[in-house]
């Protein structure tokens, strides 16, 4: 097939596809659907070899808050029966996190909802990192609190983050229908000050939120215009009570397109299968570690994945390997990219118009339950409303009933 050996060619030269190009990953057919995985392998395999990232999300504080973003679970109004806390202290985060590296994982992602956070908060999370590297000094932390402030993204990188985490989530032209209470104009403000700071930029994107594929190829292409070190690939979990809740439109070879349209617009980024893995790949997950390079280990934000340990078994009965503390992620190349990123402070590849930003992430879902450390009950009522077609998938999502924010151990 004409249009994969040049997709490959490119790939292994490191080179983008054009938009064209993109859009026919995408049209391909479930007939072509290997050949596509094979080709994007190569790709991955050129510059990632047979590594897998793992990365551990641990939920500094979950649910209440006053943004609406439509396809998550903490947003305002939500009725999702999600747990519910607010800062976990800095030896909490810190044993959460233990479990996660003690399981393999090589990063560990401090997220908290809200809009951004304040002074104070910069202070929390400068505490717990600080905890969590007394305990496991070599390990790479990313945060994700939202939009950030003058100022913010340089506190995080003196107090010793390594990353930070705000994705783009869509396209440009179609953000407004998701958010109405941030712009996307704001998400890359924010990936750009923490691009700016020195800090390695994780920004990603969600699929299956009714999205079309031009939309899909726009938010790709911006990311790497943007200079994302990782770009995480969520896939909407649908979660009852959130306004996308019957918005099951993905299918594992639809998963697998995506994936790979990500992997040949991004040949030597991090690309990481986040938030849906086990919920629309389910038994493909396997396919998904010859295109991306990365994953989540154990549970979501408000979700629960499939067992750890099942997660380690999957990597190495498909033939990889976890990514050791020592290794480097990013082909030499790009580490110089980030490093000249933080020298002239600015941010992206060279000649990059800085795309867009990013904010924290959905990384999960959220179904019902009742909350095991609710503090608080969600700001208020909104528009709960607009259920497309489809029906609810309860038996596909599990909300989080473990680990941070709750008296059960992690699952790591
Ligand atoms: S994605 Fe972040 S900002 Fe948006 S509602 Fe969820 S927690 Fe709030």
């Amino acid at each position: 097939m004409d249009l994969l050996d040049t997709l490959t060619a490119k790939g292994l030269r490191g080179e983008v596809p054009t938009r064209e190009e993109a859009l026919a990953v995408l049209a391909t057919t479930d007939d072509e659907l290997l050949d596509v995985v094979a080709a994007a392998g190569k790709v991955r395999r050129r510059w990632f070899g047979r590594r897998v990232k793992l990365n551990y999300l641990v939920n500094l504080k979950s649910g209440l808050c006053p943004e609406d973003c439509s396809y998550c679970s903490q947003r305002l109004g939500s009725k999702a029966e999600i747990l519910k806390y607010t800062w976990l202290k800095p030896d909490q985060a810190a044993d959460a996190a233990r479990a996660g590296v003690a399981g393999g994982a090589k990063r560990v992602c401090l997220v908290a909802s809200g809009r951004g956070p304040t002074d104070r908060d910069i202070d929390r999370v400068t505490d717990t990192m600080a905890a969590i590297k007394e305990a496991d000094p070599e390990v790479e932390i990313c945060v994700c609190l939202g939009l950030l402030s003058d100022n913010q993204a340089e506190r995080l990188k003196a107090a010793g983050a390594d990353a930070y985490n705000h994705n783009l989530n869509t396209s440009e032209g179609t953000y407004g229908t998701i958010t109405k209470t941030h712009t996307y104009a704001d998400r890359v403000d924010t990936v750009q000050k923490a691009h700016g700071a020195g800090l390695s930029a994780c920004s990603g994107l969600i699929a299956g939120m009714g999205e079309s594929d031009e939309d899909l190829v726009d938010v790709v292409f911006a990311l790497r215009e943007l200079g994302s070190d990782s770009v995480p690939v969520n896939f909407l979990i649908p979660f009852e009570g959130t306004p996308l809740a019957k918005e099951w439109n993905l299918t594992p070879q639809r998963c697998l397109r995506i994936l790979a349209m990500v992997r040949f617009v991004n040949p030597d980024t991090e690309v990481r299968i986040a938030g849906g893995r086990e919920v629309h790949l389910r038994t493909m997950q396997p396919l998904g570690l010859h295109i991306a390079n990365s994953i989540f280990l154990g549970d979501y934000l408000t979700s629960e994945g499939q067992a750890g340990q099942t997660d380690l078994d999957m990597i190495k009965d498909a033939g990889f390997e976890v990514e050791g503390a020592g290794e480097a992620t990013l082909p030499r190349h790009r580490a110089d990219v980030a490093e000249a990123a933080q020298a002239g402070g600015g941010c992206g590849t060279a000649a990059s118009a800085c795309g867009s930003g990013g904010g924290c992430g959905p990384c999960g879902g959220h179904s019902h339950t009742p909350a095991v450390t609710a503090s608080a009950e969600p700001a208020e009522e909104t528009t709960d409303s607009g259920e497309p077609g489809g029906e609810l998938r309860s038996d596909l999502v599990k909300v989080r009933r473990r680990g941070a924010g709750t008296e059960l151990a992690p699952n790591a």
